[in-house]
C-alpha cells in the first residue's frame, strides 16, 4: 500500500506559484482536476489543459489520491483543507506547497490523521521563474514512505527536492530561507543605495560585485531592476512580510527574538503603508535611498 504512488492529483490554489504548477503536473500525466475560491480561475486553467468535467467538488475530491496545496497564509489553508477534508478516500495525501508556520503544519497533519489521510509539509523556494520551469527548491517534512509516494509529483514540479525530516521541518527550512533572503535583501539594498550616493556607474559596480565575495542571486537578479525602479517583478513584498512573522512567532518559540527579522517586518510594514504592497521585495531600496535624502532618490552631487 505504501509503495502505491501518487497519479491522480488535484491542485487547489490557482494564484501565481499554484498555476504552473497544474500545469506541470498536467505535463506529467498526474493532474485530474484543479479548484480555486475564486471559480472563475479554476474554469481557465479546466479549460486552457482539457480536464475532465465532475458532477461536483465530492465526485472531484474523491477521486483523487492527492490534493496539492498552494494557497496565500495559515488561516487560508486550514479554510482549504476544511473544505475537501470529507471528499478524500482515506489512504490519500495532501501536499501543502504554500508557506505557513511549522505549527500550522503539525495540527493540519493531526486532523487529517483521524481521517486516514496523511500531509506533507512541502514549501518551495525558486518563485514564479522556478514554479513555471518545474524547477522549484522543495522542503519537504513527511512520513518517509509517504515521501516515496509522492516522488513523480515532486519531479513535475521541483528539481531540487529534499527530505528533512517529519511533518513541520520543511515549514521550519523555509523559515530559515526567508531569515536569509530578508538579510540578503537588506544587505544589497542598503550597499546599492549607498553605492547609488557614492555617483557610482550602476551596471559596472553590479558587475563587478557580483564576481567577487560580495556575489550572490539576488544581487545578480534584482540590482539592475532596482537601480531602474522595476519593482513589478518576483516575490511580493507582502508576502515575505507573511514568513517574516512566522520566522519572528517561530523564534520566540524558542524565546529568540532575532533583530534582523524584527526591523526587516517594520520596513516591510512601512512599504505596505506607503502602498507598496504588491511589489517586489527589491523595493526595499526605497527606504535605504531615504537614509541618504528624505525624499528618497540617490543625489546628483
Ligand atoms: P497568490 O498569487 O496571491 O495566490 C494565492 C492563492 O491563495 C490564490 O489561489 C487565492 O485564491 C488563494 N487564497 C487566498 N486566501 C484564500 C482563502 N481564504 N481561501 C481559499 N483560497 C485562498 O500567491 P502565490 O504567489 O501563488 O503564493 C502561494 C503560496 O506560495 C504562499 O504561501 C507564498 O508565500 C508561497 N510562495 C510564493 C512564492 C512566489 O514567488 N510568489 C515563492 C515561494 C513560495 P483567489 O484566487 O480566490 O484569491
Amino acid at each position: 500500500m505504501s509503495e502505491i504512488k501518487l497519479k491522480k492529483v488535484i491542485v487547489y490554489g490557482l494564484g501565481a506559484m499554484g498555476r504552473p504548477m497544474a500545469r506541470n503536473l498536467k505535463d506529467h500525466g498526474l493532474l485530474i482536476g484543479v479548484k480555486n475560491r475564486t471559480e472563475g480561475k479554476a474554469l481557465a486553467i479546466r479549460n486552457e489543459l482539457g480536464l475532465p468535467e465532475f458532477e461536483d467538488d465530492e465526485e472531484m475530491f474523491s477521486q483523487a489520491d492527492c490534493v496539492l496545496t498552494c494557497v496565500a497564509a495559515d488561516d487560508d489553508l486550514k479554510a482549504v483543507v476544511n473544505d475537501f477534508i470529507d471528499y478524500l478516500k482515506p489512504g490519500s495525501v495532501v501536499i501543502d506547497c504554500s508557506t505557513v508556520s511549522p505549527n500550522t503544519a503539525r495540527t493540519l497533519a493531526d486532523d487529517l490523521a483521524s481521517k486516514g489521510i496523511s500531509f506533507m509539509d512541502a514549501p518551495v523556494s525558486g518563485g514564479v521563474e522556478g514554479a513555471k520551469k518545474g524547477s522549484l527548491s522543495i522542503m519537504v517534512g513527511a512520513d518517509r514512505e509517504q515521501y516515496k509516494r509522492a516522488s513523480d509529483v515532486f519531479a513535475a514540479i521541483g528539481s531540487q527536492i529534499t527530505h528533512m525530516g517529519r511533518v513541520g521541518q520543511g515549514q521550519s527550512t523555509k523559515a530559515v530561507n526567508q531569515v536569509m533572503v530578508a538579510g540578503v535583501a537588506q544587505a544589497v539594498c542598503t550597499a546599492l543605495a549607498f553605492a547609488e550616493n557614492c555617483n557610482l556607474d550602476m551596471k559596472k559596480t553590479i558587475e563587478v560585485l557580483s564576481a567577487g565575495a560580495a556575489g550572490n542571486w539576488f544581487l545578480d537578479n534584482r540590482g539592475m531592476t532596482m537601480v531602474n525602479d522595476e519593482f513589478k517583478v518576483g516575490f511580493k513584498l507582502n508576502l515575505l512580510l507573511k514568513d517574516l512573522k512566522i520566522c519572528q512567532s517561530t523564534a520566540a518559540e524558542m524565546d529568540a527574538s532575532l533583530p534582523l527579522v524584527n526591523d526587516s517586518i517594520e520596513d516591510y510594514a512601512q512599504l505596505i503603508e506607503m502602498e507598496h504592497s504588491d511589489e517586489d521585495i527589491s523595493a526595499l531600496i526605497r527606504l535605504k535611498r531615504m537614509l541618504f535624502s528624505p525624499e528618497g532618490g540617490a543625489s546628483d552631487e
